[in-house]
């Protein structure tokens, strides 16, 4: 139900967390994220029920610091509000963590798919779907963005993607498709979200993505494709909002 995602210098735990507050009002039943530690590991944690049990998950077993990460709360369409559930989800054998707010309608048929070349999965959601995919094209592009553009055309439904790869550790890379996703321009710092209230209190310089584009972010630097990669001119816009 609510996304955000960010690569800069700043603990991006504090960022995500701090964001996914922001975005609370939307409603939700579970909450998660994903960082990548400065030992270029990637770190999850996830929870059914409020922010604050995924606050208080954090405190007891804290993650490392990383400058790279992925913060999601759940609104349950596809299998219940379970810790299991929540997003982030894998692909690659956990080297890979997706998040997505919408409902991919034909996911059953691509899971059949997968699980017919030997995939196994982990959740009842249909998210799950979108890493396990992505995973299997990250193994055969060894690139996130390449990989993004091998999948997002196969779903039907409405989504928005974010994920992250340990492989690439200053990316986070997302795609869109009748769900929203923003862009908050920093300064040596990129940020995504669901909304602008995501990242409103570090940047009001923002980009939105347009109908079935693809999104890059690094610290410096700001991608945007069509699905076939074709390069999209970005439209910067001031956002109007007292934080
Ligand atoms: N359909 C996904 C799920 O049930 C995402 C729901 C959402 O937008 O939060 O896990």
């Amino acid at each position: 139900c609510g996304i955000v995602g960010y690569v800069g210098e700043r603990n991006s735990l504090d960022v995500l967390m701090g964001g996914l507050r922001r975005l609370e009002y939307r409603g939700y039943d579970s909450a998660g994220v994903a960082v990548i530690d400065d030992e270029g590991e990637i770190e999850t944690a996830k929870r059914a029920g409020k922010l604050q049990v995924l606050a208080d998950e954090l405190e007891r077993h804290p993650i490392h610091r990383g400058g790279t990460g992925i913060g999601h709360t759940r609104w349950a369409t596809h299998g219940g509000p379970t810790d299991r559930n929540a997003h982030p989800h894998l692909g690659d054998d956990g080297r890979l963590a997706l998040i997505h707010n919408g409902i991919i309608e034909n996911f059953s048929e691509l899971k059949d798919e997968l699980l017919a070349e030997g995939f196994a999965f982990e959740s009842e959601t249909d998210t799950e779907v979108a890493a396990v995919l992505l995973g299997r094209e990250y193994r055969r592009t060894g690139d996130l963005r390449s990989a993004f553009q091998a999948i997002v055309s196969r779903f039907e439904g409405a989504f928005t993607l974010l994920a992250v790869h340990r492989n690439e550790p200053g990316l986070v890379v997302g795609a869109r498709r009748n769900s929203p996703l923003v862009i908050g321009l920093g300064e040596g710092e990129n940020f995504l979200g669901s909304d602008v209230a995501a990242f409103v209190e570090f940047t009001k310089r923002a980009v939105a993505i347009g109908q079935d584009q693809i999104v890059a972010i690094t610290a410096d630097e700001v991608t945007v494709t069509d699905f076939d990669g074709e390069p999209v001119e970005v439209e910067p816009f001031e956002v109007a909002w007292d934080a």
